[in-house]
C-alpha cells in the first residue's frame, strides 16, 4: 500500500505540499514495518472514526485509509493530544501482561537495576542492539491482582510513552495495537481535530 496519492485537499489545512510526500514516505514505512498488524489497527481507528464522527463517510474508503495513516505520523501534536486523552486508557492491562518484547534504553537499565540493587543482567537482556526487559508477557513487574506496575516510579521510559513511538524519521507515532483502547482513541481524535483544521468536517 502506498500513502499519498491524493491527500492534499484533504490535509491542506494541516500539511503543506512539500510536506506531503514525506508524510507519504514515513507512513508507508510504518505500513512496511508492521505489515497486516497495521492494517488492522487503521480498520480498528476508521471503525470507531465513523461512530464519533459520521461526516468521515463522505470520504471515500482509501481517502480515509490514507488520511488516518498520515496523520498517524504527522498532524496534531501527539503528546499534546496525549495528555488530553489520558483517560481513555481502560486500565486493561494489555500492554503490561501481552507485550512480547519491551525494549528499554541503556539509562533504564542503569537507574532500575540501581534502584532494585540487582544486578543489571538479572533484570534485563540484550540482543546485541537493543536492551529488553528480560521476562514479559506477563512483565516480571506486572502485579495481576491489581495491574499496577510493581516499579511504576522507576519504570522503563518506554512505559512512560506508551502508546507513543518515536520512528527513525524523528516523527512521533502511535504503536498500532488494537488492543489498546488508548492507543486507538488518541489517534481517532487526532484525525478529527486535523480533517477540522482542513474544514473537511465541522
Ligand atoms: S515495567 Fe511496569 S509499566 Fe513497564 S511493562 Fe512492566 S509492569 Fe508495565
Ligand atoms: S493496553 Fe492501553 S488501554 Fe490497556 S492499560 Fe495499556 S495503555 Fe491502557
Amino acid at each position: 500500500m502506498i500513502y499519498a496519492g491524493n491527500m492534499s485537499h484533504l490535509l491542506s489545512g494541516l500539511l503543506k505540499e512539500s510536506e506531503l510526500a514525506i508524510v507519504a514516505q514515513i507512513a508507508s514505512a510504518k505500513r512496511n514495518l508492521h505489515g497486516a498488524r497495521f492494517d488492522t489497527y487503521i480498520d480498528k481507528v476508521i471503525e470507531v472514526l465513523k461512530v464519533k464522527c459520521p461526516e468521515v463517510n463522505k470520504l471515500t474508503s482509501p481517502e480515509l485509509r490514507d488520511v488516518v495513516a498520515m496523520v498517524d505520523v504527522w498532524g496534531v501534536e501527539s503528546r499534546g493530544m496525549m495528555k488530553m486523552l489520558t483517560d481513555t486508557c481502560t486500565g486493561c492491562g494489555w500492554c503490561c501482561s501481552q507485550t512480547s518484547t519491551v525494549i528499554v534504553d541503556l539509562e533504564d537499565t542503569e537507574r532500575i537495576s540501581r534502584q532494585l540493587r540487582k544486578k543489571r543482567d538479572e533484570l534485563f537482556v540484550s540482543d546485541g542492539k537493543y536492551w529488553h526487559i528480560k521476562r514479559c508477557c506477563p512483565c516480571q513487574w506486572w502485579n495481576p491482582r491489581n495491574g499496577h506496575c510493581l516499579i511504576y516510579h522507576i519504570r522503563p521510559s518506554t512505559c512512560r510513552w506508551w502508546p507513543l513511538q518515536v520512528n527513525e524519521y524523528g516523527q512521533d507515532t502511535l504503536h498500532n495495537a488494537t488492543e489498546c483502547n488508548y492507543s486507538v482513541m488518541v489517534l481517532v481524535y487526532k484525525v478529527i481535530g486535523a480533517l477540522q483544521a482542513s474544514e473537511q468536517v465541522q
